[in-house]
């Protein structure tokens, strides 16, 4: 809406980075309600042009309101309905009908625009979620992009907003953030804290609640990552924020059957996003290896017992996305890829003794977060909080044409596609029936089916699933 900070400096320029920037200028009178600030909200179209340019967009845009709605505001058509969940709390509550004002807006916008990409701050959470739902709903071909909120040095949120503030109303509304960022520390439920030092500092309190940050659900202490968010008045002047608390940083499990090309992905999603990557199936693979050593009968249990505890299995990350694999010491990366230990894996996993021993590990190296681990079991058995669940999956026929091209690569032989078709739906049945942690999609993972699909843009849609669950401002993205 114009009044250009340094908040959508930092919004421009990231963006400018991936190409060239439109910036939109319109205040727009749908997303106001009847007694809110229409008329007096800042407009400084002149010094907006000067700063976008100096952030690097290419071009400004300030439409009228007969171009964004030329049939006018009262009968703009079509109405999209924000769905009653992801309204019904925080300002959706607040505010009727302004986030149906807002999407009205943005559909509008993207209508006409066409962009590739929509950046957005993630100082308007609610509305980022929102508009989100906007793009999936219309299966429109737009990527969303939040930036994480910039704060002035007393760590007030940067908005147009605040230029309505007087010099004591300015040094007091520090206090909003104050709050929020004292409550990170605080115990089981720190809402009626919050509230109480809101009051104490002198301004109405509208709401402060602790909600689900993907469904906006209020949520409580066992949501590892929630959303404290809170809005005030200032005097007359409406001020939000809002934090994230975090118990332990992000997990994310990805599970599916074998040969969906899991690995790779999760591999490069981990790096992406500065997370250690886990691959769970080298652990049972490494248990393999050492049974076929040993020259015990991977469907004994008993014998592969006493095994477990005398294993060491390290694994580490290389420079250039390499994984080495040590069991006792020795590295066994390329061993435990090899046809024969595929073939047995799956016996050798479906022992009670050998997933108690490995699960435990999984958890241990889990317990603070910062990990994805890529398994059959991760999302039901090992992390079942985990914040972000991919079940990634192909069908038969795709899997066996990448395995295929693995195996050539790896210049291991490489079978008729039936058989190895044939192979993976065996290891399936066998990985989805037993009893132990049987390969299932937890209830509440998303199913990405990765037919016609390239690596990129399954990284991609990773991406997309973890960022609407956790923000920049939450866990950054490191600089690349
Ligand atoms: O993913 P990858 O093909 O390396 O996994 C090898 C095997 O290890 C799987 O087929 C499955 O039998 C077992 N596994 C498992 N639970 C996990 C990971 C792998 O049972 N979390």
């Amino acid at each position: 809406m114009g009044a250009l900070h340094a908040g959508h400096g930092t919004v421009i320029r990231s963006a400018s980075l991936m190409g060239p920037v439109l910036v939109s200028v319109f205040v727009n009178p749908l997303q106001f309600g009847p007694n809110e600030d229409l008329d007096q909200y800042p407009r400084s179209l002149e010094s907006d042009l000067v700063l976008a340019e100096r952030w690097g967009a290419a071009a400004l845009w300030a439409p009228s309101i007969e171009q964004i709605y030329p049939h006018g505001l009262e009968s703009h058509p079509p109405r999209l309905q924000v769905p009653l969940a992801l309204q019904e709390h925080l300002c959706g509550a607040m505010r009727p009908g302004h986030f149906d004002g807002v999407v009205a807006v943005v559909a509008r916008l993207l209508d006409l625009v066409r962009p590739r990409q929509l950046w957005l701050g993630e100082k308007d959470w609610q509305q980022l979620v929102i508009l989100r739902w906007l793009v999936a709903h219309l299966a429109l071909p737009v990527t969303v992009q939040g930036v994480a909120t910039v704060r002035e040095a007393d760590g007030l949120a940067l908005s147009s907003r605040n230029q309505y503030l007087s010099a004591d109303q300015r040094r007091m509304a520090a206090a909003l953030p104050r709050a929020l960022s004292a409550a990170l520390g605080a115990g089981f439920d720190p809402v009626p804290s919050i509230r109480r030092t809101l009051c104490d500092a002198g301004f109405d309190v509208e709401y402060v609640q602790r909600v689900d940050p993907c469904t906006l659900q209020p949520c409580g202490h066992g949501k590892a990552i929630s959303l404290l968010a809170a809005a005030v008045c200032c005097g007359s002047t409406r001020l939000i924020d809002h934090a994230f608390l975090m118990t332990r940083q992000p997990l994310v499990a990805i599970d599916g059957p074998a040969g969906a090309g899991k690995s790779t992905v999760t591999r490069a999603f981990a790096e992406r996003l500065g997370l250690v990557y886990l691959d769970t199936g080298a652990m049972y693979r490494s248990v393999t290896w050492l049974v076929q050593q040993r020259g015990v009968d991977p469907s004994d249990g008993g014998a592969i017992e006493p095994l477990l505890n005398a294993l060491d299995v390290q694994l580490q990350s290389l420079p250039g996305g390499v994984q080495q694999v040590l069991v006792n010491g020795e590295d066994v990366s390329t061993a435990i890829r090899s046809p024969d230990v595929t073939a047995s894996v799956s016996a050798v996993a479906a022992h009670r003794c050998v997933r108690q021993a490995l699960t435990v590990q999984q958890k241990a190296m889990g317990s603070k977060g910062g990990l994805v681990a890529e398994g059959r079991d991760i999302g039901t058995a090992v992390f079942p909080d985990a914040d972000l669940k991919v079940f990634l999956t192909a069908t038969v026929a795709e899997r066996a044409r990448r395995r295929a091209l693995d195996l050539e690569q790896r210049g291991f032989v490489v079978p008729e596609r039936a058989e190895l078709e044939a192979q993976i739906a065996e290891r399936d049945r066998l990985d989805s029936t037993r009893e132990e942690a049987p390969l299932m999609q937890a209830d509440d993972a998303i199913e990405l089916v990765t037919d016609g699909m390239d690596i990129d843009a399954v990284i991609e849609a990773l991406v997309r699933l973890f960022r609407e669950r956790v923000a920049e401002e939450a866990w950054p993205t490191p600089q690349r």
